[in-house]
């Protein structure tokens, strides 16, 4: 998906009926090129990084437009704590208990829901697994963290 060439960009953009903005320009493609599903705060600093262009507001609001039509989803695995991602397919997610960064988990790393598993009555329409643990970084024997 990182490879996706500006021209595609603003292709995808226009194909969900936005209008091209460069601040929604930004946003998404600042997501694409990106796996760690980043907070508000921390692609503002992204985008921020040559001088102040974006306040959180303007980067909120892209990431509204950009949620809506679906070219993005919102992750929220921590309570209170949005996190965006531009990988819309489904997928499951990896979570560090330690350092906190989240890591996409292929969608058929797990098997079929057993639909029979389920109360009679309940319609299951979507599900993705939360998978918590260690990651490598902060398994490794110099990292400060204590959690492993
Ligand atoms: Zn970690
Ligand atoms: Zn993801």
């Amino acid at each position: 998906m990182s490879e996706l060439s500006p021209n595609a960009i603003v292709a995808n953009l226009k194909a969900q009926g936005l209008r091209v903005t460069p601040q929604r320009y930004a946003v998404y493609t600042n997501l694409l090129g990106r796996r760690d599903h980043p907070t508000v705060e921390q692609l503002l600093a992204d985008l921020n990084q040559g001088g102040p262009v974006s306040s959180q507001a303007t980067v909120y609001n892209s990431l509204q437009a950009l949620r809506e039509v679906g070219l993005i989803r919102e992750v929220l695995l921590e309570e209170g704590v949005s996190r965006y991602d531009a990988n819309v397919s489904p997928h499951h997610h990896f979570r560090c208990r330690c350092c906190g960064c989240i890591e996409d988990i292929p969608w058929d790393a797990f098997g079929p829901l057993a639909k029979a598993a389920l109360r009679p009555g309940l319609q299951p329409e979507s599900y993705e697994v939360t998978v918590q643990g260690i990651c490598d970084r902060c398994s490794s024997p110099n990292n400060p963290c204590d959690a492993g």
